[in-house]
């Protein structure tokens, strides 16, 4: 059975005594035996704070980036082992927003998730296709070619320790989600693919998130989908009230057994 897992981008907003107060309002909202995994991904600046915070409650820590090498010469960056030592549990990487405005390839992708594995750091791994790939028939070849780049090289073991977040780029901070339909025809490719390249296990045991405009009233409806495993949550997670209700709509009415 795969549990599902909730987690919330804070992308480049709030500052130290603002995200103080967001987690605070999370924590007092969720109740202590949430049947999801929570995690929050705040931006770095405000990462140790929330790390206090969020010490013996039921949300877990992650980081929204990070560089592959344990420490050296690279201005700017953050390491792997710097996360662990804020007590992050997970980190988003391959974001399309990293993609986009700051050329991260497949390549350099998996290279980080490469030394987050490492770590023992959970990297939840973004991929997912543009508007005018999906309108020229691409999406699943787009999104192929992601997972082959990001995970080359990983062994089935390697596998069993990440997280793969779809989140099609044109629903994202847009406003519009992808169809069911849509969601689960891609999910479920991509459980087909992890299965070819990986094996059975992997492929029944890994949790695939969806990622796009994800609200507290469509959470249900993409959350019941057989290939559906969690939601990773952008804008409705700056918000306490959007995001718990997120949380507690996603363990609605589903038991899901592994494929
Ligand atoms: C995201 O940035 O990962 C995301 C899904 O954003 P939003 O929920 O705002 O679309």
């Amino acid at each position: 059975m795969r549990k599902k897992l909730i987690a919330g981008n804070w992308k480049m907003f709030k500052t130290v005594p603002e995200a103080a107060n967001l987690v605070n309002s999370i924590k007092a909202g969720l109740s202590k035996f949430s049947d999801a995994d929570v995690v929050i991904c705040p931006p770095f600046t405000a990462l140790q704070v929330v790390s206090q915070l969020v010490n013996e409650s039921v949300v877990d820590l992650g980081a929204q980036d990070m560089h592959f090498e344990t420490e050296g010469a690279y201005t700017g960056e953050i390491s792997p082992l710097m996360l662990k030592d804020l007590g992050c549990r997970y980190v988003i990487l391959g974001h399309s927003e990293r993609r986009a405005y700051f050329q991260e390839s497949d390549e350099l992708i998996n290279r980080k998730a490469k030394a987050a594995v490492k770590f023992n750091l959970i990297p939840i791994v973004c991929v997912g296709e543009t508007l005018a790939e999906r309108e020229d028939g691409r999406a699943q070849e787009v999104v192929r070619g992601q997972v082959r780049g990001s995970f080359a090289g990983f062994t089935p073991e390697e596998m069993e320790k990440v997280v793969i977040a779809y989140e099609p780029v044109w629903a994202i901070g847009t406003g519009r989600t992808a169809t069911p339909a849509q969601a689960e025809e891609m999910h479920a490719f991509v459980r087909g693919l992890l299965k070819e390249l990986f094996g059975e296990s992997v492929a029944g045991e890994l949790r695939i998130l969806y990622g796009g405009s994800v609200k507290p009233d469509n959470t249900q409806e993409l959350m019941r989908l057989p290939d559906v495993d969690g939601a990773l949550v952008g804008g409705a997670s700056l918000k306490a009230e959007s995001f718990v209700q997120i949380v507690n709509e996603s363990t609605h009415d589903t038991v899901k057994e592994g494929a």
